[in-house]
């Protein structure tokens, strides 16, 4: 039997992030957005009944052992669905702060966790067009970097594990925040479940 791909629950209510994210942004973003690559991802790989039993993180992770014919579909598709799967996630209605081993994984690899911040912040507001801004696990260093990715591609894709991102895309900010992304990305800091990155980062 064929298992499509679903669109994960969301761990808190649609208003639970407000202020910092909005309700309707929110409601949208996951409802609308979230739901429709979904949906776009299952239609792709209809022609390609087997690919379903493949997770979406190891079709995204070798693209290259899927048709060409739909293989555009699932990066941009299965992208965008794993994509927001991970932002998804990584958010907290309750206030954390990073402890623990990612704290001083943090301190390791970026000399403290105010500069790891700076970085993180500086590159979500250099990012050009929409995209997203990680914090990823090399496969073969085990040091964490900061990488950036264009439309809906991911670092699965790049022999990367992601372990935080911010959704960069107009549609995650425009209705509360119209184009003062600074603002959006500076309210983001409040949302992140740290717990989660932890968890996250140690299965890497
Ligand atoms: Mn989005």
């Amino acid at each position: 039997m064929i298992k499509k791909h679903q669109l994960p629950d969301l761990p808190f209510a649609f208003d639970a992030l407000e202020p910092y994210m909005d309700a309707k942004t929110v409601e949208i973003h996951y409802g609308k957005h979230h739901q429709g690559y979904v949906d776009k991802l299952n239609l792709a790989l209809e022609k390609y009944p087997k690919l379903f039993e493949k997770s979406i993180d190891e079709l995204l992770g070798d693209l290259s052992k899927v048709p060409e014919d739909i293989r555009t579909a699932v990066r941009n598709a299965g992208g965008g669905h794993a994509n927001h799967s991970l932002f998804w996630e990584i958010l907290s209605p309750e206030k954390q702060s990073c402890s623990g081993k990612i704290l001083s994984a943090i301190k390791k690899d970026f000399g403290s966790f105010e500069e790891f911040k700076k970085q993180f912040s500086d590159k979500s507001l250099a990012l050009f067009g929409s995209g997203y801004v990680w914090l990823v696990v090399d496969n073969k260093t085990k040091k964490l970097e900061i990488t950036c990715t264009g439309n809906q591609d991911t670092p699965l894709s790049i022999g990367k594990k992601p372990i935080l991102v911010i959704d960069l895309w107009e549609h995650a900010y425009y209705l509360k925040y119209q184009n003062r992304r600074a603002e959006f990305v500076e309210a983001w800091w409040n949302l992140v479940n740290w717990a989660q990155v932890e968890r996250l980062f140690s299965k890497s």
